[in-house]
């Protein structure tokens, strides 16, 4: 059984969220420590923990998230400008929430792709 995290419970309603989308692929919310003037995370309703968990009947889940970016990018007013989408597995990526999601960043230039460690 895989564990739930407290996206399980902000896709269900039960804690809030400043929720952007939702279908009954994805849900995508306002990150609540934002690094950007957009930072909206999008995440499939099934709760999987990470990339390395991710199976051939994800596919659909997993490209939906790419769709919903898109869009989610042009409500914003960011999709010219351009943004950065980030999907950080375990402990060398910086995940911290282990319920696979994908950041949509933008609003300013995003810098280097890849910072150096500190
Ligand atoms: P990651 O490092 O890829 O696992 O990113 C997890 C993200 O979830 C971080 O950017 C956090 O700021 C964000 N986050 C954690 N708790 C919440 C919450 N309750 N609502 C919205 N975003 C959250």
């Amino acid at each position: 059984m895989t564990e739930e995290t407290l996206f399980s419970k902000i896709i269900r309603r039960e804690i809030p969220a400043d929720i952007v989308y939702q279908d009954e692929r994805v849900t995508a919310f306002r990150d609540i420590n934002p690094q950007a003037p957009t930072h909206i995370l999008i995440v499939p309703n099934k709760p999987i923990p990470t990339v390395n968990d991710v199976g051939e009947e994800d596919e659909a889940d997993l490209g939906h998230l790419f769709v919903v970016a898109a869009r989610l990018a042009q409500e914003e007013g960011i999709a010219e400008n351009g943004y950065r989408l980030i999907v950080n597995c375990n402990r060398h990526g910086g995940q911290i929430v282990f319920h696979l999601h994908m950041h949509l960043l933008g609003g300013r230039p995003m810098g280097r792709m890849v910072s150096q460690p500190k």
